[in-house]
């Protein structure tokens, strides 16, 4: 099995990425490789942040690693939240950060959205690439179920007649943007072996 770190202390997206990278790979968290710091995440795109955290690793602590950033973008508000997601209305307050985005869409017709995640894997020759993935949807009118997490109860995809917040683990999976950036990491990871991340 190969080794690889994830750049985050967020126990749902390891659950998620090793439920995704299925059993070719393990997944090392932040804490697994003994990183407690609070690292810098102040770039104004999504790729800017993920690259900030996977340099990061790699600088502080010589591992090949990936890391991610995602949000939600609301075009009528301008793609807001965007980068400013976690932090909308409070510090990772999911229930606060829900509520101003009804706040903030009440009464506004165009309810287009979309999820971006963006991925940075950072080799083990320091090489970075990129990957990408959106799903696109519609702000709902008020929450619609109490499942996934952050802005889940409030967004429908295209298509959809319900929320992420009513979806299992797979069907979200399927077509989410991480879903999405995480499939195009794993086939770039399947057809170039990261041989300094080999654990045999
Ligand atoms: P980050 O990638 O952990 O920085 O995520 C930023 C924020 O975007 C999260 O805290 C959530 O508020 C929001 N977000 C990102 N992906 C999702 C998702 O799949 N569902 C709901 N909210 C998400």
């Amino acid at each position: 099995m190969k080794k690889i770190v994830l750049a985050t202390n967020n126990a749902h997206k390891l659950q998620e990425l090793r439920q995704m990278l299925g059993n070719d790979y393990e997944v090392a968290g932040l804490a697994d490789i003994g990183c407690h710091d609070d690292i810098p995440e102040d770039a104004d795109t999504f790729a800017g942040n993920a690259m900030c955290k996977a340099r990061y690793v790699w600088k502080h602590y010589g591992l090949p690693c990936i890391a991610d950033d995602s949000g939600l973008e609301i075009d009528a508000l301008g793609g807001r939240p965007g980068v400013y997601s976690a932090r909308f209305a409070g510090n990772h307050d999911s229930a606060a950060n829900n509520a101003l985005v009804l706040k903030l869409m009440q009464g506004v017709d165009n309810r287009r959205a979309r999820f971006r995640c963006v991925i940075c894997l950072l080799d083990g020759n320091g090489d970075e690439h990129l990957f990408e993935g959106a799903v696109e949807g519609e702000i709902l009118h008020s929450l619609d179920g109490e499942g996934g997490f952050g802005y889940d109860p409030l967004f429908r995809p295209l298509g959809w007649n319900k929320s992420f917040g009513r979806a299992t683990a797979d069907e979200k999976n399927a077509v989410s943007h991480r879903g999405r950036a995480v499939e195009a990491l794993r086939r770039y990871l399947e057809q170039n072996i990261l041989s300094s991340t080999e654990n045999e």
